[in-house]
This record gives structure tokens, C-alpha cells and sequence, in this order.
């Protein structure tokens, strides 16, 4: 070719490259028109164009491209746009003529371009179609197998939605049964089949078809190693081509194939159908096709099976509901009845109406005609007929406790069901055969019961024997209990309203005895003030309000506490209201505390005590108030009166006493015998006078409260021998025994010395006195502690606080107990036979009592008329 082509190429190969790229673009080849693709297939018309060979290898995947996607006509659409570029460039170049030759060799390469890019555009062409022809051979064949199957599956299919429909067509098990062996005959070709279900630890003969005889085994033990259990166990449909007949019994046929479909639901394992076909083999189809069937059969034993248990669990409920049905409507019979009955007992309070009512409703509901009741009459222990239902003679009929049916039951306290009277030997046949006797049948008979307590019997018959029931029993009971309870409540009535009327009356009686009372109340003339357990003052009278000067209605605000607290008290406790309130009774008795107060120019004298029901239950308190302004005042005008008549005797006493003594001496003259003895008698007269005005003026003196004690320790054993010195000559003149029990060790008391002397010798001097002549004295002391003493003596005492008691005792007269308290009093001397013998004033032991209290002591004592006397004297301890 030419070199010169190849030249004129190459050096306008930029304004050919670019006018080519803009034809092929104005072609609408702009795919075409890439600049790289254009470059290499220009290189190669140039390397063409200078050894004529033209490069296939760039050419090739153009080739390739355009029989996929452009066809022939655009590729050669290539070399024509080139033609025109060189050609637009050869016309534009200086040397046009030269560039006519070029281009007509160009022409000649690009036609050899064209003939070999049509021939490669062949080739490329036949290649493809070779290839989708091979593509569509494949397509077809494998259509055709994919064709196959599908109808093979649509077979299988078509079988299994047969076979489907043929089950859902019954819930039966036996129709199933019946079904799924014909389906499977039908779908295998099968000549025989037999289906075999678990039942517990078994698995049972179901159905067969195609043998000759009945098989000669129906059942296998699950753990068996024959076809039919050994099957079960498996997962898969199981071929045996050799079966051995011996192991199951005989009844597979050893010269057929056997496949055997395990029915398997879910978890549950149902059983198992033997397939036999006189084949030696089962294809694979067949063995897929039977396991579907076996699956499909398996799910519609189940659903049957489940449907069966349905069926029985719905008849059950069925069974249930009816059965619970009748127990409701008999238990709301039975509750209207006891409702009827329990409206009708409680309606009346008169219990023969009532019997009477109840009985009605047992003969309506219980359909008898003959029934009564009998109450038991507590006095007489018999039961007396009170209602009776049906036609009965006039009059009471009465049976002995224990006698008779109804007797039996009142004193077992038991219900009672006699199927036929006549057997029973506890029943009393009627004498006569009148109709309203009962003359046989069955009989309930209940005994009625309240509280614990037997009241009657309750008894229903009926003319046939055994007509009774338990229910019948049970209910009757129910019933009598109802009964009972309302003829107790009648019962209780009468005696609440007995109690009532009795109640009322009491009301009344007490009412006018409160008025009178509360009457007699307001007229007295001393203050009463009564108080509640708390203080709380619920009476009063006009007389305390005056006596406290307070209005009376302010006095039934306030406590009594209060009030006491308020006032200035003269007694030994300081609170007494509530030593009172605490403890109301000393010793079985009622305590007391008496105080005196002032108010205003007025002494009053309180007593306080507690008010007791007669059970000694404590209900409160109780003060009194007594005025005693004008006794004090006489009093106090008394011992004004007798102080100074004492102290007016005393002078001319001294007198006569000082001339006694002048008579008596040897300057005044010698004096007769008689004389002498006139002056003695005088003399111990005067003694006697002076004596008894010491006594009046002591006694005034602790009556003003002018006396003053000097109070020092005091050596007991030593006064009580000073004091028995002093008596010695009366001791010896009235012959007595004296004996001393001084305890060792006694500790001084503290005491004025001469009052307690005082105090000894009166006591001392009364033993002798009262004593007949040749008794016996003894003076006892010791220490004690109050603890030691019994409370009344105590009382007041400090508990801690030594004291000593001295006791002065006699075998003498004694003193009567009426005496014993009044002996204290001053002047008071009882009526005896050493009355004038003895002497004396009465004031002794009023004396005694005062000095004692003055110095913080007791005295008391304990006498028996004609045995004897005991003064204690009891002082504290220094
Ligand atoms: P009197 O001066 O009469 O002794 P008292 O006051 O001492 O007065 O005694 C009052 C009365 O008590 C006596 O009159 C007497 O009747 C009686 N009495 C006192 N002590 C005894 C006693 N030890 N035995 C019997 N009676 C007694």
C-alpha cells in the first residue's frame, strides 16, 4: 500500500479525527463517536494504510459490538464518516489533486474495511444465533422435565386433596377408618391393607381389607419385636421387601413387599397401616405418595380422636349441667321453704297459731296429710300435743318422756326416720282403727332445740311405707330448728314482758320511794353530800349548800375532792375522800373518818364515809355535815365554868389543908382521939377534893389547849417502877400479885415525864381498884411496829416508827362492851360493886385518853365482864 497515504493519515489525523467524530455524531451514531474508540481504529486504518494488513483484533470487538447491539448499518457507518471527513479535509489542504489520489486509495482500504467488518459482522451473528439456538434447546428440555414433575406433583396432589376431602367428610373414627383404607388402596394398587391404633400399652387391630380371613392377631404389646410395634417406632415409612411372616402371626403374605406407614401427629404416635401390593418393591413415588396419605390420615385420626374426646367431655358437661340444675332447683325448693317457714314462725309471737301455720306449709310442701307437734312441758317432763294436722279428738294428749316415737326423740335429742312404723318397737300402736290414728306407713319424726335445750318434737307421716327420704330428714331438721328458735324467742318474749310488768311496777314503787327519800332528804337538817366513785358530787341537800355556804347548783358542779381540799380539816388523813374511794372497807367494815372544820363562825363536824350496794360494790362516797357551833359553844362554857370553880375550890382547898395541918401539930393543942380521927377523915377528904380539882383543871386545860408538855426521852422500865412504888401500899392493902414483863433492851420513848406518870398511875390505880382483893396485876411492855398491830389500832400511826406498848392487866370486874367505849368519857363510872369502894371521879381514864393523844400515843383496851381487863398504852419511841 502506500506509505504516502499512510503519511497524509497520520498528518491530519487530528482535523480528520474531529471532523470523522462530528459526521458520525450528525449520523446520530453518537455511541460511536467516543474519542478513545476512535483514536485506536484510526491508528489502525493508518497502520493499514502503510502495510495493507488490516488489524482484526481492533477491529474484532467492534464487530462483536455492533451484531449484539447496532447491527450492520451503523458499523459501517464508521468508515463512511471517515470517507467524508478525509474528504472534507483532502478539500481543504493546498494540494487538492495530490489529496484525489490519496483519498481514492483511501477509498480503496476503507471499501476493504467495510467488506471485512461485513464479514466479521457474519461470523459474529452466526456465532450468537448458534448459541441462543443451544439456549433454547436447553430451555425446552428442561421445560419439558419441569412439565413432567408438575404433573406428577398435580397427580399427587389432586390424590392427597381427594383423600383430604374424603376425610373431612366425617369425624367418625370408624368412617375414617373405612376411608383411609380405601384411599390408600386406590392410591398404592394395594390388594390388602390393615390398620393398627395405639390403645395404652397396646397396639389394636382397627380395620383390614383384601384378606381372606379375619387376622389371626389383633392386638401387639408395644415393646413387641413384630412388624406392626417395631413400625410404630419409626419416623419414615419403612419398605420391608423380605418380611417374615412367622414373627407377626401369619397374616403377611412373605412373597409381597410390605411398607408400613407409621401415623404420626405431631408428637402423638397414633399407629401404623400395613400395605401389601403382590409386588416385590415399592417405588419411591409410592412410598412418598403413601407417607402424604399416612400424614393426612394421621392429622384426621387425631382431629377424630380429639373431636371424639370432645364429644364426650361436652356430653359430660352436658350431664353435669343438668345434674347441677336439678341440685339448684331442689336447693331453691328447699330454701322457698325454708324462707315460707321462717317468715311464717317469725310473724307471730303465739306459738299455737304459729304450730298451727307451720304444719299448713308442711302439708302443702311436703305433701302429708297427718303431722304434729308436741312441746315439752319442763314440770311434768311429758310432751303435750300442741298442733296437729288432720282430724283429732278434742282434748290434750300427753306422752311420758321417753315413751313412744316422739318420746324416744325428745329424750335422745335426736332426728329420727321410720321407714315403716309398724316394725319399729319404739312405736305405741292407737287402740282404736279411728282414720286419725295412724295405723302404719313411714313416719319423720325431729326434736325441736334452742339453746342447748330440748323444748318438743316435730313429727310428719304419710300412709306408705318408705316414702321418706335422708333429704326429707334433713330438711325437717332445718326446719325444726327454725321453729325452735322462734318458740324460745316466744318463750323469751313472755318473760321479758312478765319482766317488764314486774320491771314497771318496781319502777314506780321505787320512784315514790325516791321522792320520799329525796323529801326527806331536803327537810334534814344536816348536810348531805354524796359523791360518785370519781368525786363527782351527783346529791346534795339544801343544808349542805348552807352549811358550806355555797348555792346548791354550784355544789353539783364541782367535785368533792375539791370541796374537802378547800376546807381546813381537823382529822388525822389528810385526803380522806380518797383513802375512802380507795379502800372503802377496814376489816370487813365500812371505814369512816370523822374531821371537823370550821366554816365561817360555825364548827362543823364531817363524817365520811363510803356508800356500798348491798353486794358491798362501791358506788361512791357520802359526807355529812353536821353544825355542832352550839354544842362546842356549850362545851367551851362548861370547861370555862368548871376551870374557874376548879381554880375558885382550890384557894379555900389550901386553906382547909394548911388548918388540917395546924390542928395536926403538938403547938395547937393535944387532940382526942375522936378528934384525931375527925381530922384524918378530913384530911384524906381534902386530899381527895384537891385530887379530883387537879384532875377538872387538867382537863380544862387540855380542853383550851393550854397544856404545855415538856417531851424528853423517857426510860420505860424505870416509870413503870416509880409508878408501881407509888402503889405499892394500895397493892399490898388489897392483897394482889404484882408481875413485871419488861422487855430487855427497850428503847426510851419520847414523852413529858410527868403526864406520863400521870397517865401510868391511873391506869395502875384502876387495875388495883377493880380488882377484888387477891388478883393478880401484870404490866407487860414491848416494842412495835405498827405492822404488829391490827389496822384499826394502827391507823394513823407512822409505818416506819418504833413505838413501845405497855399493857396494864387485871383479873378484876371487867368492863361490859357497852361500857368500853363510854369509860373514856369524863365523869362516865359504871354501875359495879366496887363502884363506892374504889372511889373516884370518872375523869381518870378521860384523862388518860387526852395526854396520851397530846403526846402522839393510843390507848385502847380489851375487857371480858368478870375475867378481867387489859389498858394498852402505846407511845412513840425517842
Ligand atoms: P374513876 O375515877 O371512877 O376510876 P376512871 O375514869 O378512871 O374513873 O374510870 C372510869 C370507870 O371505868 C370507872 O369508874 C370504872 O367503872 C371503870 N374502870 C376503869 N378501870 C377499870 C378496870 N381496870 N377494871 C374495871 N373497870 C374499870
Amino acid at each position: 500500500m502506500s506509505a504516502t497515504l499512510a503519511a497524509w493519515l497520520a498528518t491530519h489525523q487530528p482535523t480528520i479525527l474531529e471532523h470523522w467524530r462530528a459526521a458520525l455524531v450528525a449520523d446520530g451514531a453518537n455511541s460511536l463517536a467516543e474519542p478513545a474508540t476512535l483514536g485506536a481504529l484510526y491508528a489502525a486504518i493508518v497502520e493499514a494504510a502503510r502495510d495493507s494488513a488490516l488489524n482484526d483484533a481492533t477491529w474484532l470487538p467492534l464487530a462483536r459490538q455492533s451484531a449484539g447491539d447496532q447491527g450492520l448499518v451503523q458499523l459501517l457507518a464508521l468508515p463512511a464518516a471517515l470517507r467524508r471527513a478525509c474528504w472534507q479535509v483532502a478539500g481543504s489542504t493546498a494540494r487538492p489533486t495530490r489529496s484525489l489520489a490519496l483519498l481514492s486509495e483511501l477509498d480503496g482500504l476503507l471499501d476493504r474495511l467495510c467488506a471485512g467488518l461485513a464479514q466479521r459482522y457474519e461470523q459474529e451473528l452466526a456465532r450468537s444465533l448458534q448459541q441462543r439456538l443451544e439456549e433454547a434447546e436447553f430451555m425446552t428440555t428442561q421445560l419439558a422435565m419441569a412439565s413432567e414433575e408438575a404433573d406428577a406433583a398435580a397427580l399427587r396432589i389432586s390424590r392427597l386433596y381427594a383423600f383430604s376431602q374424603a376425610l373431612s367428610r366425617s369425624l367418625n373414627l370408624q368412617d375414617l377408618i373405612a376411608t383411609i383404607g380405601q384411599e390408600l388402596q386406590a392410591a398404592l394398587g394395594a390388594d390388602r391393607c390393615a390398620i393398627w391404633l395405639c390403645a395404652e400399652e397396646h397396639v389394636v387391630h382397627a380395620h383390614s381389607w383384601g384378606y381372606a380371613h379375619p387376622l389371626p392377631v389383633r392386638q401387639y404389646a408395644l415393646h413387641d419385636r413384630s412388624l406392626v410395634p417395631q413400625a410404630l417406632q419409626r419416623s419414615e415409612p419403612w419398605v420391608l421387601e423380605a418380611p417374615c411372616a412367622e414373627q407377626d402371626g401369619g397374616w403377611i403374605d412373605p412373597n409381597a413387599a410390605v411398607l408400613a406407614l407409621p401415623l404420626i401427629a405431631g408428637d402423638h404416635r397414633l399407629g401404623v397401616i400395613i400395605v401389601q401390593s403382590g409386588q416385590r418393591s415399592f417405588a419411591a413415588e409410592q412410598t412418598a405418595l403413601a407417607q402424604s396419605l399416612a400424614n393426612q390420615a394421621a392429622l384426621a385420626l387425631e382431629s377424630a380422636g380429639l373431636y371424639d374426646q370432645l364429644k364426650r367431655l361436652n356430653a359430660e358437661l352436658e350431664q353435669r349441667i343438668e345434674e347441677r340444675t336439678r341440685e339448684l332447683r331442689t336447693e331453691r325448693d328447699r330454701l322457698d321453704l325454708l324462707f315460707t317457714v321462717s317468715s311464717t314462725v317469725s310473724s307471730t309471737l303465739d306459738v299455737d297459731q304459729m304450730l298451727g301455720e307451720l304444719l299448713q306449709i308442711l302439708r302443702q310442701r311436703l305433701r302429708i296429710n297427718h303431722g304434729s307437734v308436741m312441746l315439752l312441758d319442763a314440770e311434768t317432763a311429758q310432751l303435750e300435743q300442741r298442733a296437729t294436722l288432720g282430724a283429732r279428738p278434742a282434748g290434750i294428749t300427753r306422752l311420758p318422756l321417753g315413751v313412744g316415737i316422739a318420746g324416744w326423740v325428745a329424750q335422745h335429742a335426736t332426728p329420727l326416720l321410720v321407714e315403716d312404723v309398724r316394725r319399729d318397737p319404739r312405736w305405741v300402736a292407737p287402740e282404736s282403727d279411728a282414720p286419725y290414728h295412724k295405723q302404719g306407713g313411714s313416719l319423720l319424726a325431729v326434736p325441736l332445740i334452742a339453746s342447748d335445750e330440748v323444748l318438743g318434737v316435730l313429727q310428719v307421716s304419710h300412709p306408705d311405707v318408705g316414702h321418706f327420704t335422708q333429704e326429707h330428714l334433713r330438711l325437717l331438721t332445718v326446719i325444726a330448728n327454725e321453729a325452735a328458735v322462734a318458740i324460745h324467742n316466744a318463750a323469751l318474749y313472755r318473760y321479758i314482758s312478765d319482766q317488764a310488768t314486774q320491771l314497771a311496777a318496781m319502777v314506780r314503787a321505787e320512784r315514790a320511794s325516791s321522792s320520799r327519800s329525796q323529801a326527806i332528804l331536803q327537810s334534814i337538817a344536816d348536810g348531805v353530800i354524796v359523791c360518785d366513785c370519781d368525786g363527782q358530787v351527783i346529791l346534795a341537800n339544801p343544808a349542805s349548800a348552807r352549811i358550806l355556804d355555797q348555792p346548791l347548783e354550784e355544789l353539783f358542779l364541782q367535785n368533792l375532792h375539791d370541796v374537802l381540799q378547800g376546807l381546813d380539816l381537823s382529822g388525822p388523813e389528810r385526803a380522806p375522800l380518797r383513802a375512802v374511794l380507795e379502800a372503802p372497807l377496814d376489816d370487813g367494815q365500812p371505814r369512816q373518818f370523822r374531821a371537823r372544820f370550821r366554816s365561817g363562825p360555825r364548827t362543823i363536824d364531817m363524817t365520811l364515809g363510803p356508800v356500798l350496794t348491798e353486794g358491798g360494790d362501791l358506788l361512791g362516797g357520802v359526807a355529812t355535815l353536821r353544825d355542832i357551833s352550839r354544842e362546842i359553844e356549850a362545851d367551851r362554857l362548861k370547861t370555862e365554868f368548871i376551870g374557874t370553880v376548879s381554880h375558885e375550890l382550890r384557894t379555900p382547898m389550901t386553906v382547909i389543908k394548911g388548918y388540917l395541918q395546924l390542928l395536926t401539930l403538938p403547938s395547937t393543942g393535944e387532940l382526942s382521939p375522936f378528934q384525931q380521927q375527925l381530922v384524918t377523915t378530913i384530911a384524906a377528904n381534902a386530899e381527895r377534893m384537891t385530887s379530883l380539882i387537879n384532875d377538872l383543871l387538867d382537863i380544862t386545860k387540855i380542853e383550851s389547849g393550854s397544856v404545855e408538855l415538856e417531851f424528853k426521852p423517857i426510860d420505860v422500865a424505870r416509870a413503870i417502877d416509880l409508878a408501881v412504888s407509888g402503889q405499892q401500899a394500895l397493892l399490898e392493902q388489897r392483897n394482889h400479885r404484882l408481875t413485871l414483863e419488861v422487855a430487855p433492851d427497850l428503847p426510851p420513848i419520847l414523852a413529858d415525864g410527868a403526864r406520863f406518870h400521870q397517865v401510868l398511875d391511873n391506869l395502875l390505880s384502876n387495875a388495883i381498884k377493880y380488882t377484888h382483893r387477891g388478883g393478880q396485876i401484870t404490866i407487860r411492855a414491848r416494842q412495835v411496829t405498827r405492822a404488829d398491830l391490827a389496822p384499826e389500832r394502827g391507823q394513823g400511826l407512822a409505818s416506819q416508827r418504833p413505838y413501845v406498848a405497855i399493857a396494864i392487866s387485871d383479873t378484876g370486874i371487867g368492863i361490859a362492851p357497852e361500857d368500853q367505849e363510854r369509860v373514856w368519857e369524863r365523869f362516865y363510872r359504871v354501875e359495879s360493886e366496887l363502884k363506892v369502894e374504889a372511889g373516884g371521879t370518872g375523869l381518870g381514864l378521860a384523862l388518860v385518853r387526852s395526854l396520851t393523844r397530846l403526846m402522839g400515843g393510843r390507848v385502847w383496851l380489851e375487857s371480858m365482864p368478870g375475867q378481867g381487863s387489859t389498858f394498852t398504852l402505846l407511845l412513840p419511841t425517842a
